[in-house]
Parts: C-alpha cells; structure tokens; sequence
C-alpha cells in the first residue's frame, strides 16, 4: 500500500520543491518505488527532476480534471530514479474547472486509488497556497510533512495550516495527521535558529524530524541542472541530509506498522 504523503507550507521559498525532489531521489535510492505528483502550476519540482514542463503529453491538469488516467499521465524509467507526474501553467485552470465537477475534493484520491500497489510512497508538491488543489492532496494523504525555516515568523505561519488540516481531518480525511516537521536551510551558528529550532520541539515534539536541512549551496544548484543533489553532488551536505531524511521516515513508517499490526485483535 502507497504512502502518499503531502509536503505543504503555505509560505514560499521555504524548501517543498527542494525536499520532494530529494526525498523522491533518496527514497529511490534505497530502492523504494517512488512517485512525485507535480500540484504546482509552476512546474518546479519537474524541472528539478529533469523532465521538461513545456513537453508533457498529460500532467496533474489532466489528472485533476479526469481527461486522462494517472497511469497515462505518469513518466517513467527517468534518470532521475523515480516516476513523475508533472505540472506546467495548465494547472492553474484546474482550481475553476474542479468547482463545477462532482466530489471535487476527491479528485486526486479516486485518481491514485488503481497506483497503490505499484508505489511505496506518492509525494505531491504544492504551491505556497491554500486552494482547492492542496485540499485535493491533503484529502488524498495519509500524512503532511511541513518543511519550515526557522526564523522568527515561521510558528505562526503555520497556525493556518494547522487549522485547515485539523478541518480536513474531521471532514473530509479521517486518516490525515502531520508526518512530520522539518527544519530546513538550518543554520546553527545563528541564535534565532537555535531558539525558533526550541519552540517547535516544544510545540511539536517527536513530530519534529531529528534530520535538519542544512543551508548547502549544492541543494540550490542542482535544480538548473535538471538533476537531485544526489546526483549532482552524492558527497555534498544537502545530499546526505535529504538521504538521512529519507531513512528517518522509513524507520517512522515502518515502526508505525508494526504499532498498527499490534494493536489489531486477534482473529
Ligand atoms: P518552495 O518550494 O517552498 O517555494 P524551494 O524548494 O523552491 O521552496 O526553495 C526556495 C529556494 O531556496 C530555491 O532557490 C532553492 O534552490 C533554495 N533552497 C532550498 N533549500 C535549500 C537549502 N537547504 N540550502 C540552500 N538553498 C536551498
Ligand atoms: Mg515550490
């Protein structure tokens, strides 16, 4: 069963592309099957892997709208080591198109239904929003991982989009809780990050990812290549702390599994 899990901030800049793109990579690379959903008009994170947003014969557009099946829209054997489904500016028709279609929260959760034997994680991207697409990825996702810089505004930017998963979650997607929180483009020598870095653990606890993102200059190059910091870089800082990531939610899914095979009843 496919872990799909939805990276989201409502802020922009804060590092969603940076981390889909390089979780997918690190992920893959332990050998996990992994597909990266592209719900970003601006086409970031398919750049960032390679794939060209002005050349793509279906995208997420078509696969919200229902023109064409998930398996159609879906790009495969890339160098990049993971699967895509891409997104250019077509998507930003879809926010008005999806208003007149029947379970227009659901779209994208029917649309994945046929791909969860085929993936061991589905990642969708979002645009630094809040709007029909991201309530399209957060009802579709089992769990949300919020990339956040630590700086002095950062707690409160997130209070929104807390309150909207906490609404999704009684409404729409009983299953949906925070995967995880990541702390990215980390700084330690500064103090602020420090004490910004003490209030989310406080806030947040274990839900806080002990993997930080360290600010790495290969992180920010790699995209204008078309490739992942691993391999534009495999040595670099950025491409060991996106592979430490990647362990660090494997080791949570699988212990989360485990809990779950526990507390089922004997039959
Ligand atoms: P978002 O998708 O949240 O808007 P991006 O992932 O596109 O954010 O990151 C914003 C900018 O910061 C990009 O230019 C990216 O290359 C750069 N960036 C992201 N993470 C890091 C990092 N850890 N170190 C250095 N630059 C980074
Ligand atoms: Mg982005």
């Amino acid at each position: 069963m496919a872990k799909i899990l939805t990276i989201t901030n409502q802020k922009g800049g804060v590092g969603k592309t940076t981390t889909c793109v390089n979780l997918a990579a690190s992920l893959a690379a332990t050998k996990k099957r992994v597909l990266l959903i592209d719900l970003d008009p601006q086409g970031n994170a398919t750049m960032g892997s390679g794939v060209d947003k002005h050349e793509l014969e279906g995208s997420s557009y078509e696969l919200l709208i229902g023109d064409m099946t998930a398996e159609q829209c879906i790009l495969s054997g890339l160098p990049c080591g993971f699967d895509i489904i891409g997104a250019n500016g077509d998507l930003t028709a879809a926010e008005v198109e999806l208003l007149q279609l029947p379970r227009r929260e659901f779209r994208l959760k029917m649309a994945l239904m046929p791909l969860h034997e085929r993936y061991d994680y589905i990642l969708l991207d979002n645009p630094p929003s809040l709007n029909l697409l991201t309530v399209n990825a957060l009802s579709a996702s089992a769990g949300v991982l919020i990339p956040m810089q630590c700086e002095y505004y950062a707690l409160e930017g997130i209070s929104a989009l807390i309150g909207t998963i906490d609404k999704i979650h009684k409404r729409l997607n009983p299953e949906l809780k925070i995967e995880g929180i990541l702390r990215t483009m980390f700084d330690p020598r500064m103090s602020l990050t420090k004490d910004v870095s003490v209030h989310l653990v406080e806030y947040f606890g274990d839900k806080v990812y002990r993997t930080v993102i360290p600010r790495n200059v290969r992180l920010a190059e790699a995209p204008s290549h078309g490739l992942p910091v691993l391999q534009y870089d495999k040595s670099s800082r950025g491409a060991l702390a996106y592979l430490a990531l990647a362990g660090e939610l494997i080791r949570r899914t699988e212990a989360e599994l485990k809990q779950s095979i526990a507390q089922q009843p004997d039959t």
